[in-house]
């Protein structure tokens, strides 16, 4: 029945965020060319790239509504957050995450328009970070960036792991136009050249004669007019041919990720882009530039099984909560946590990053079987995964031990395989006792009486008809009652 009700909210979920879908604009970015840019770009030869790489910090806000519902998952944030440094790698920019994930709840923010995508950066920024809010709909884009509040905003549905909205927002944030600068909200005329300007800026000649004042000012990467969503073909070129303003035919590239082609095309930065960025973090955001953490604390190995240390293993769990306990995982600052009541992660309901290798988890059903897993990382790195799942069980009568002190029922070997078990009474009285073997339902499989003696006593029970399994052993002694849990397996 359990399973029945997690089934039937996973159907509601999927149905919930479907009906959400909804076209979104590429990019929502109003940016000029700075004049930074433009003295950059002015510049001999640019700045050469710089080798070293820059350690940026980086603040996520997950924003979910008035209810805090709505929030991106940990798990996506953190594999997304990783696409992110795989997309900046070539351009030696490493970001960190400057703090936890900041969440907000609040439905004006969670879908928003670009008031209240200015009162939400306006009012939660952090300092000396690259503020990024991921919401349902940001003003109806996919994502942009607000030059006069300086953050970024970003749909849950255009940030997924295989994305790059997120690079592209980066992209601007670090003084990056898009390559059809000029063209935004512009369409070009088929089978005619383009005009020599477009919203009063150069158009963009193949030949590359007037590259440093067309387009977005840099002359590795080739004209481009689309500032619509588009598919590439398998050479990540537009199928769509434009004429340059001397008439010559060309396709867009679709593999710069400041393009507006689909995600699956995109795969870089240009040379001259990259220079740009690096330079403009040195120059004009100095305030994110950070020490270098040290050398080799970033790699966190791959970790195939959690070394438990609590509970123990076939531990049956009693009462409410369970505290999990495991091996740190070496570099590792932080783990994700997902505890599930069955073996699939594909659906998880209780996730949670912690900032030790332990977690006290105190949303118990009872009868179950818990499996859990850890994702170990740090704030530069979110690009591992998840160990194996380990398992715990709870059951549905609680254990207890009525007996008078100096008194106790155990039950050995727990877990046994050998067909048999051993109960085992320390007892202050001697006199006529019953136990019995009930299975967690509370039927009772064996029934016997013996009698007790003063001491210590140990009387086998055949377990040879019972499936695996957890089982409860009751003991009656006078008025006194003690039942314990064992694990066949
Ligand atoms: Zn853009």
């Amino acid at each position: 029945m359990k399973k029945l009700t997690y089934l039937l909210f996973f159907v509601l979920v999927v149905l919930a965020s479907n009906s959400y879908a909804q076209e979104l604009s590429p990019c929502g970015t109003q940016l000029g060319i700075s004049s930074w840019l433009r003295d950059f770009q002015a510049r001999p030869s640019g700045s050469p790239r710089n080798d070293e790489t820059l350690y940026v910090p980086l603040q996520i806000h997950v924003v979910g509504n008035d209810d805090g519902v709505g929030y991106m998952s940990k798990l996506t944030v953190m594999r997304s957050f990783c696409t992110l440094n795989n997309d900046f790698a070539d351009a030696n920019i490493q970001f960190f995450l400057a703090n936890p994930i900041h969440y907000i709840d609040n439905s004006t923010y969670y879908e928003h328009d670009f008031d209240g995508g200015y009162d939400m950066m306006t009012e939660h920024n952090f300092p000396n970070a690259i503020n990024c809010y991921i919401v349902q709909d940001p003003a109806g884009n996919c994502g942009y960036f607000f030059p006069g509040v300086d953050g970024i905003a970003l749909s849950k549905s255009c940030t997924q792991p295989n994305d790059h909205t997120w690079a592209h927002e980066v992209g601007h944030f670090l003084s990056l136009p898009h390559p059809f600068y000029g063209w935004e909200d512009e369409n070009i005329t088929p089978d005619q050249p383009a005009p020599d300007f477009v919203n009063g800026w150069q158009v963009e000649k193949l030949d590359g004669s007037n590259c440093n004042n067309a387009g977005d000012g840099f002359c590795d990467t080739p004209p481009d007019y689309l500032s619509y969503r588009w598919s590439c073909n398998v050479t990540g070129t537009s199928n769509v041919v434009q004429q340059d303003p001397n008439g010559e035919d060309f396709v867009s590239d679709g593999t710069l990720f400041m393009s507006y082609s689909n995600s699956g095309c995109k795969n870089r930065f240009s040379l001259d882009q990259i220079a740009a960025m690096q330079a403009n973090i040195l120059e004009e955001r100095p305030n994110l530039l950070t020490v270098a953490p040290a050398a080799g604390s970033l790699v966190i190995p791959e970790t195939e099984n959690i070394t438990v240390l609590s509970p123990a293993p076939a531990a049956l769990i009693e009462g409410s909560s369970v505290r999990l306990a495991w091996q740190p995982v070496p570099n590792a600052t932080h783990y994700l946590v997902q505890v599930n009541p069955f073996s699939i992660f594909s659906i998880v309901f209780n996730e949670f990053i912690v900032d030790e290798p332990a977690l006290t988890f105190t949303n118990l059903l009872s009868a179950e079987t818990f499996f859990w897993r850890i994702f170990p990382f740090n704030a530069y790195n979110t690009c591992g995964s998840f160990t194996r799942p380990a398992n715990f069980d709870t059951g549905n009568v609680t254990a207890s031990q009525d007996l008078l002190a100096g008194e106790q029922l155990r039950v050995t070997p727990n877990p046994s395989g050998s067909g048999q078990v051993f109960l085992e009474l320390e007892s202050r009285s001697s006199g006529p006792a019953v136990w019995q073997v009930l299975n967690l339902q509370g039927q009772v499989l064996q029934t016997q009486s013996f009698q007790a003696i003063t001491g210590s006593q140990r009387i086998p029970i055949s377990t040879l008809q019972l499936p695996t399994g957890l089982y409860l052993l009751r003991l009656q002694l006078h008025d006194r009652m003690a039942v314990e849990k064992f694990l066949l397996n």
